[in-house]
């Protein structure tokens, strides 16, 4: 892993997956991992990518699943101030689960180089798994920070890490050991 060619995709921590609208308490127990993570990233010169569910209100296919959540322009559709989005970060708002999905993330990613992607927040069976899907799909190396992504229950994460690793040849690390990488 080159930090240089290495991007961390933030997925979906939002105002309204870890406190509002599909409020997650495991979602709100990752905060410092990720917050870790993130703060390890910025300072070793690895890009940070947030993929933001940002939903067209009254709109967007979704919804008859999950109900309204993650509107444009609203305090549920913004970053969680823990994790400090700042003028380096990138941000990629995605209307469906994956972030590659009719958005720019790609192009953004070729662009700046990178070819190996660590996966963090939410969910490990939903949002993050069809993001690596298509990063896996699109050629991109895929690592998961199993200790900074979560689900609603235990077995939808089990279940979730199991399925990137086996089916997308994910690599599994924590925050520590990925931290250590950066640092060299
Ligand atoms: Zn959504």
């Amino acid at each position: 892993m080159e930090n240089k060619k290495t991007a961390i995709l933030v997925v979906d921590m939002l105002n309204d997956f870890v406190t509002g609208a599909l409020q997650c308490d495991r979602g709100l127990a990752i905060v410092p991992n990720v917050q870790r993570l993130l703060r390890g990233a910025r300072e070793t010169g690895v890009t940070v990518v947030f993929c933001n569910d940002s939903h067209l209100k009254g709109i967007d296919h979704e919804f008859k699943i999950w109900g309204e959540h993650a509107v444009r322009g609203t305090y549920g559709a913004q970053v969680i101030d823990e994790l400090e989005l700042c003028d380096k970060d990138y941000v990629v708002d995605k209307r469906r689960y994956s972030g590659f999905f009719h958005t720019d993330l790609d192009l953004l990613l070729t662009e700046l180089g990178i070819d190996t992607v660590i996966m963090t927040g939410l969910h490990a069976h939903m949002c993050v798994r069809h993001t690596t899907a298509d990063a896996y799909q699109l050629g991109y190396n895929v690592i998961v920070a199993s200790d900074a992504t979560d689900s609603f229950t235990e077995e939808d994460y089990v279940a979730g890490i199991k399925y990137l690793k086996e089916v997308y040849g994910a690599r599994i690390a924590t925050v520590d050991q990925l931290v250590e990488e950066f640092r060299g």
